[in-house]
């Protein structure tokens, strides 16, 4: 077990500094926190490009929300009770001309102790693209109930090797507003949409029921009841490991949990149920550059065409 271990680091270690050498990722000293060159940021670009194709008939509205979310709206959401360990906290200076010096001295020092001149501000790292929906779409739903195109870097606190583990990553979504139906059908119906857009591009995905990774012994209820509920699906592919494949999209039945948390309501004044669809934009150009190569130039032909390469 331990040598699986050891060689699945060094697997990421490798498929890193393969990345990194090729300019497609640019260091920061932190791991899983990394700068994008030109090519990955193109091949993101296309791969949207087909997301947006694939949404089009269905009309969403756009809307494009900051990483960063309101303190109150953070705490709507459950996660400081699901996901304590992977928060984000922004805090800022706020004393007085004497603590600064004190502040700038210490952290001149190299003692880490400076941050703790630091005081929380009002806004938290968004953890999940959907979450500053949420709170814009408090009220009453048409009887069409709502459909979003989001996008927006999310930060999630698990510093790790693996260059799909990131601390920063881009995620986009289409999230559904309505009733249980709706909801239903959007999560269905982008599972099967998503899974033909990564097969088009040569990508040997898996569908999975999957769980979010709740913290804590109260979380090991939590991730049953939602593996029983069938609640997550994740589309995963072999990106370091054929046995420990990565999520690279997910597709989320959350109830009527933000329908009651943001009292948004249907038409008929019942909690609005909602799904969202999330694509993990880099771990999608990981496993590309993984599948077929950190050349796209030397991509599969159909590979090439669906991406207009
Ligand atoms: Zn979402």
């Amino acid at each position: 077990m331990c040598e699986n271990h050891d060689a699945l680091s060094q697997a990421y270690l490798n498929y890193r500094a393969e990345l990194i050498e090729a300019g497609l990722l640019i260091p920061s000293g932190v791991d899983g926190v990394y700068g994008r060159g030109g090519l990955f940021e193109d091949i993101i670009q296309r791969f949207e490009a087909l997301v947006t194709q694939a949404g089009a008939p269905f009309k969403p509205e756009v809307m494009r929300f900051p990483p960063i979310v309101s303190r109150q709206t953070y705490l709507k959401t459950d996660h400081i009770e699901n996901m304590p360990d992977l928060m984000g906290s922004v805090h800022s200076f706020c004393g007085n001309e004497r603590e600064q010096r004190k502040m700038v001295e210490k952290a001149h020092a190299g003692e880490g102790e400076w941050v703790e001149a630091l005081s929380a501000t009002d806004v938290m790292l968004v953890p999940a693209a959907c979450y500053p929906l949420y709170p814009a779409a408090t009220g009453r739903l048409s009887k069409e109930g709502r459909l979003v195109d989001l996008k927006t870097f999310v930060f999630r606190h698990e510093p790790s090797v693996d260059p799909a583990r990131m601390q920063s990553f881009r995620q986009r979504e289409y999230v559904r507003l309505g009733n249980p139906q709706q909801a239903l059908s959007h999560r269905n119906e982008w599972l099967e949409r998503a899974e033909k857009i990564h097969r088009s591009l040569g990508l040997d995905v898996q569908v999975v029921a999957a769980n979010d990774p709740f913290f804590g012994r109260a979380g090991k209820m939590m991730k049953a009841s939602q593996l029983e509920q069938e609640l997550k699906f994740e589309i995963v592919v072999p990106i370091c490991s054929e046995e420990k494949p990565t999520a690279i999209t997910s597709c989320n039945y959350h109830l009527d949990h933000f329908g009651l948390a943001f009292d948004i309501t249907t038409a008929e004044g019942e909690p609005a149920h909602t799904a969202c669809i999330g694509f993990g934009l880099e771990r999608i150009a990981l496993a590309l550059f993984k599948t077929h190569g950190l050349n796209p130039q030397a991509w599969p032909a159909s590979v090439k065409k669906e991406l207009e390469l």
